[in-house]
């Protein structure tokens, strides 16, 4: 059996540079390529027809362009939308399986993306962590995701488009972080037709400490959001053990200061309300010592049951208690709508689909 051409697409931009080089074409063709797969979405070698007939054929002999294919498509209304949360589940072209969210909402269309196929940090409440880590996904890879979800919203009405990235489906986006930078460079480069502001892009975390400080020095000037969960150490073990100790409270609260005063933009500091865990008022105390301790706002957010789990949503009452008790400490506080929970598109809910997928094939 012949082996599948190379998809170019998994190429980083410094690679097929590379790769142009050695085929005796100047370094300059990576950007004509590029500018093919990424702002013209070419689906074969033969349309880039700025390259000549030769490379063309060099090229089709040597890799293939493999988008990534639609699977399932599953929609929800929530009480109140106009629109409905839409999850996706997208086959890779080694079959592997990653699941992205749309959510329409006050007049804005965000793509919840994965950047790994599952998540080596395990966090008992997400079903991503459940799978461990299969594989990172490529800068081209997560590119398609985006253009994908693009495409199915301009499908439904001509001229819709996506107004918000967040990377917050399946994986630990800084544990894939050189490829996710390149992902961010092809969606909000001018050089490219898609064009999306950074200010519209948004990294979530758990706390990545070496990737904070990169994405600190690096200029981007996106969005970062850290989930947060516990503010006392030991707890935050007992929630996210990995995550918790390879990357100790003390240090993150450092690296978070550091982060906000180099780049001089808020963090968002995602706290999980889960019942008679990390929601009584000694809790949100040390909720609001440890983020009076740097620019920020908080989102509290419900957690979204998923099976054989024994977490479990506050109630209401005490999702109000804490979120006074931030408020009246100085605090910018949200509780931020859970989107799609019906479908398992929720925060902490993806995988689950393309896991039952993987075990029914
Ligand atoms: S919550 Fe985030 S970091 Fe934790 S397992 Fe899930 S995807 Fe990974």
């Amino acid at each position: 059996m012949t082996e599948p051409l190379p998809n170019i697409i998994d190429l980083t931009f410094r690679d097929l540079q590379n790769t142009m080089v050695s085929m005796g074409e100047p370094s300059f063709r990576a950007g004509q390529i590029h500018q093919w797969l990424f702002s013209h979405q070419a689906k074969s070698f033969e349309e880039m027809t700025i390259l000549s007939r030769e490379l063309r054929k060099k090229l089709t002999e040597t890799f293939s362009i493999s988008p990534l294919q639609l699977i399932e498509h599953k929609e929800t209304s929530e009480e109140g939308e106009q629109s409905p949360t839409e999850k996706i589940l997208l086959k890779l072209p080694d079959n592997e399986m990653i699941e992205s969210v749309l959510i329409a909402a006050d007049e804005r269309m965000t793509a919840c993306v994965s950047s790994q196929v599952g998540c080596p940090l395990q966090c008992p409440f997400c079903a991503s962590g459940r799978m461990g880590l299969r594989r990172n996904l490529s800068a081209g890879e997560i590119t398609g995701q985006v253009f994908a979800l693009n495409n199915m919203i301009a499908a439904k009405k001509p001229g819709n488009t996506l107004t918000n990235i967040v990377f917050m489906g399946m994986g630990e986006p800084l544990l894939n972080i050189d490829n996710v930078f390149e992902a961010i460079e092809n969606l909000s480069s001018r050089n490219y037709r898609f064009c999306l502001s950074r200010k519209k892009i948004t990294i979530s975390t758990v706390g990545v400490i070496p990737g904070i400080q990169r994405l600190a020095e690096s200029g981007m000037k996106v969005k970062l959001a850290v989930s947060l969960h516990a503010a006392e150490q030991q707890k935050r073990e007992s929630i996210m053990p990995l995550a918790a100790h390879q990357y100790p409270l003390k240090e993150l609260g450092k690296s978070l200061a550091d982060y906000t005063a180099m780049v001089g933009m808020p963090v968002t500091v995602v706290y999980m309300l889960l019942r008679g865990i990390n929601d009584s008022l000694e809790d949100a105390k040390m909720l609001a010592r440890f983020a009076n301790n740097f620019l920020c706002k908080i989102n509290l957010i419900d957690y979204n049951s998923i099976i054989n789990v024994k977490f479990k949503p506050v109630y209401s009452a005490t999702r109000d208690m804490f979120q006074n008790y931030l408020l009246n400490s100085g605090l910018h506080v949200t509780v931020r709508k859970s989107y799609g929970s019906t479908i398992n598109a929720a925060c902490g809910q993806l995988a689950t689909t393309s896991m039952e997928n993987r075990n029914n094939h």
